[in-house]
């Protein structure tokens, strides 16, 4: 069986401060080593500090695996998108990853998932790491539409870029109603679909199945995270609510490692 590295990813929302950055990076400082990656998430417009921050502290992190990710990106190589940030400007300032499809995208702003697909392609064109989020509802789960949902999401992606693309790109499932409301699925329902998403691309290709990382999220959190990650098929967390507290989050970051 492939060991995969696990994957600890912050995703601030439209919260949190350079001073979080600082934060975070301090108590990074203080814990000897892991071995988790960690990717950081924050607003677009934090991106730039956090950078700087993190060659400030370089050569007390050297024991650490820090990555910068984005939360969006366009779907647009560059142009008259006015508000949009594109992926060559993300790669300007340092990010390595990108959130894509995070299910408050696709709710609030009208994502689709054919655009989900086309910010895929955009991210690797532009050498970034897509983050796929598929998850679904509270009144899908009741109706045994779990997997059916999943199925459509993760389908819209393969059908455009292909199986091999998956080869670059991590899975996050965030079941909807576990996002934010402090419910986290529990490790039973999280390992369930875990398999059953790894299954779904080891059916295509075995190689990609067994190596990509598939992340969970959904109200992780110190107390639930050892249950959650110790899963034979979850390989880290997607992290809202808990990494914007620098204590709990780097704390995740060892409970993965
Ligand atoms: C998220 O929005 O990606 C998320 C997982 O949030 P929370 O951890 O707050 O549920």
């Amino acid at each position: 069986m492939a060991t995969r590295r696990p994957v600890i990813a912050a995703n601030w929302k439209m919260a949190g401060s350079q001073q979080l950055g600082e934060e975070v990076l301090e108590k990074f400082k203080l814990l000897p080593s892991s071995s988790a990656e960690v990717v950081i998430c924050p607003p677009s417009v934090y991106l730039d500090s956090l950078q700087q921050q993190l060659s400030k502290h370089s050569s007390e992190l050297v024991n650490h695996r820090i990555s910068l990710g984005a939360q969006n990106m366009s779907h647009q190589e560059f142009g008259a998108y006015t508000g949009e940030t594109s992926g060559a400007m993300l790669k300007e300032f340092g990010c390595s990853y990108v959130i894509i499809g995070h299910s408050e995208r696709r709710r609030m702003y009208g994502e689709s998932s054919d655009i989900v697909a086309d910010k895929f392609i955009m991210a690797q064109k532009m050498g970034l790491t897509p983050i796929l989020c598929v998850g679904e509802s509270l009144a899908a789960r009741e109706a045994n539409r779990t997997f059916e949902v999943l199925n459509g999401e993760l389908n819209a992606v393969l059908d455009k870029v292909g199986i091999m693309a998956f080869d670059n790109a991590l899975i996050a499932y965030e079941p909807l109603w576990a996002i934010g409301t402090g419910k986290s699925a529990t490790p039973e329902q999280a390992q369930e679909v875990h398999a059953f998403i790894r299954q779904r691309l080891t059916e295509i290709s075995p190689f990609v199945g067994e190596k990509i990382r598939i992340l969970y999220g959904g109200s992780v959190k110190p107390s639930n995270a050892a249950d959650l990650f110790t899963r034979p098929d979850v390989d880290g967390g997607l992290v809202g609510g808990a990494s914007l507290n620098a204590s709990d989050f780097v704390n995740l970051c060892r409970i993965a490692s």
